[in-house]
């Protein structure tokens, strides 16, 4: 029963904050590609990142990748927060981070190998953190690691380039997307105590990748409420996942 009624109180809140954005935002009018001097500009889809939102129970022992790469504080059920980042090249020129494995590659130093996925990230990309109404962090947090290729596509005109993890980038006018059943879209909010708060999530947090006039926001933020660590949410029991 209180397990139904703390789920309900979460859903019920995420949809009042969800109707407010889905009433102010439309991705295809809100980020427009625009005359960015053949530059990238990143942003995350706001829709989604609100609609998606959810609070859930997942296990973690000791073997588990979570641990390794330090998007969970400890072993045993954490309290996730998790949630979905869309990246949105807005921008007119495509984000061309290229090959991992070419030492020529400008970018080849930020790229690290992730045995855990078998693939290489692009380390410091993002910067998922839970604040309070004061924006003092409350909860571990992590630099959630991105492989970034075109996933979606944003805009009506533009084809996409064919960006992998293999050769990474997001061709203008596309998107990536991290949906929130994938390790690490969260924030471990274990213990964190009943209350208002804010989920904010930067992207090119370390500043890696030039986006010219930078017209759309690195930054997002919404509020949450987090119920009483005692009340029961809904248990993930699903197989981990991982980007591919
Ligand atoms: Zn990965």
């Amino acid at each position: 029963m209180k397990r139904k009624i703390a789920y309900s109180a979460a859903v019920l809140l995420l949809l009042v904050v969800g109707v407010a954005w889905a009433q102010r935002t439309d991705v295809s009018r809100f980020f427009p590609i625009y005359d960015n001097g053949a530059k990238p500009d990143l942003t995350v889809d706001p829709k989604r990142f609100v609609s998606q939102m959810e609070i859930v129970d997942r296990l973690f022992d000791a073997t588990s990748c979570e641990i390794q790469e330090g998007s969970v504080g400890g072993t045993g059920y954490r309290r996730l927060l998790r949630f979905d980042t869309v990246l949105i090249n807005g921008g007119d020129g495509d984000l061309v981070v290229g090959s991992p494995t070419d030492p020529n590659n400008p970018y080849y130093s930020v790229f690290v190998f992730s045995p855990c996925h078998n693939h290489y990230h692009i380390s410091g990309f993002s910067n998922y953190q839970l604040l309070n109404l004061n924006h003092k962090v409350v909860a571990l947090g992590h630099k959630q690691a991105f492989c970034l290729e075109d996933l979606l596509k944003y805009s009506n005109d533009n084809k996409s380039n064919g960006y992998t993890c293999k050769f990474q980038g997001i061709t203008s006018g596309w998107a990536d997307w991290y949906f929130k059943q994938l390790s690490g879209q969260w924030i471990d909010i274990t213990g964190v105590p009943e209350g208002d708060y804010i989920v904010h999530v930067e992207i090119n947090a370390a500043g890696t990748f030039a986006e010219g006039k930078d017209k759309y926001p690195n930054v997002i933020e919404t509020t949450i409420h987090v119920p009483d660590p005692r009340n029961k949410v809904t248990v993930d029991n699903s197989p981990a996942l991982t980007d591919q």
